[in-house]
């Protein structure tokens, strides 16, 4: 499903231009405040680096263009229906085409409009678990499965400039990938790492996704693979751009709800309780009790 480069639309358009497949729901619309907190803009010090803002809601993840004499490298690209709006906000930076297509996992609002980068030629290149659960999770469409696949990591030579994608375990999904620009200094972490709020003020919290091979066990180290890389400037899932310091404080953060949940579990805290007994008002991380019982499950597998 793919509109006009040239076409831009929200709400009713949208439903015009797209045909009654599409609710109201599936294309929310965003204010003009809300709007002008998601243009396109240079990563402040990195030559040639772009973000396209996610603070997650209608806004979706990240999305960075890196842009080169050769063409530009594009990491993840929002929601099924965000191929127009990210090609718009390329052709304000660069009238280069688009010659490789990352993806930091598979989940809807990062990987959802794979399929009509796909259409347009360009290779997608992600961990092999991603293109997994592409197949799998009802939410993806099938035709935006990555093409490209690797098992530990991947590097892209363009423009002269290499950019690196690592696996370095389990942790948000089974198919995280790190992206780093080695020489920017620079990493996009996917949902590995999320910070602040949403655009509608609601605070994110880590997420683990058990039906696709998320773990929150695993996670921990994961970040510590990640912390291996050399970078100053982070780009997470969702959220504004971070420093190195940033990435530690949110490994501390899992960490010490990681080992509060092990240490009730220790002391006899059964499943019915688990929620209601873990105390991390202190990590300002809003956790539905089903989301901590799952993680109950898992240590306690
Ligand atoms: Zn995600």
């Amino acid at each position: 499903m793919k509109i006009g480069v040239d076409v831009s639309c929200f709400g009713l358009l949208c439903l015009l231009l797209f045909g009654p497949s599409l609710s109201a729901q599936d294309i929310p619309t965003m204010t003009s405040a809300e709007l002008a907190r998601v243009q396109v803009h240079a990563v402040p010090g990195k030559d040639n680096l772009y973000l396209v803002p996610g603070f997650g809601g209608n806004s979706g993840g990240n999305v960075i263009f890196l842009v080169t004499d050769e063409g530009v490298l594009v990491v993840d690209n929002k929601f099924f229906y965000s191929y127009p709006e990210i090609m718009e906000q390329l052709r304000k930076v660069t009238d280069k085409d688009i010659r490789y297509m990352l993806n930091t996992h598979h989940h809807y609002d990062h990987a959802g409009s794979n399929a009509d980068f796909l259409e347009d030629g360009i290779p997608i290149l992600a961990h092999r678990n991603v293109r997994t659960n592409v197949l799998r999770d009802e939410r993806n469409a099938p035709e935006g499965a990555p093409v490209i696949l690797y098992e530990k990591s991947a590097t892209v030579v363009l423009g002269g400039q290499e950019v690196n994608a690592h696996y370095f375990g389990r942790g948000h999904t089974s198919g995280d990938s790190v992206i780093h620009f080695p020489a920017l200094r620079t990493v996009h972490t996917g949902d590995l790492v999320l910070w602040g709020d949403r655009l509608d003020g609601s605070t994110m919290s880590p997420f683990f996704d058990y039906d696709n091979g998320g773990s929150a066990a695993d996670w921990t180290a994961t970040l510590d693979g990640l912390l291996t890389l050399d970078f100053d400037t982070a780009i997470p899932g969702h959220g504004p751009i971070l420093r190195k310091v940033d990435i530690r404080i949110f490994r501390s953060k899992l960490d010490q709800f990681m080992t509060r949940i092990k240490v009730l579990i220790d002391n006899g805290v059964g499943r019915d309780r688990i929620a209601a007994e873990l105390d991390i008002a202190d990590l300002n991380w809003p956790m539905p009790p089903g989301r901590i019982e799952s993680i109950y499950d898992e240590l306690t597998q």
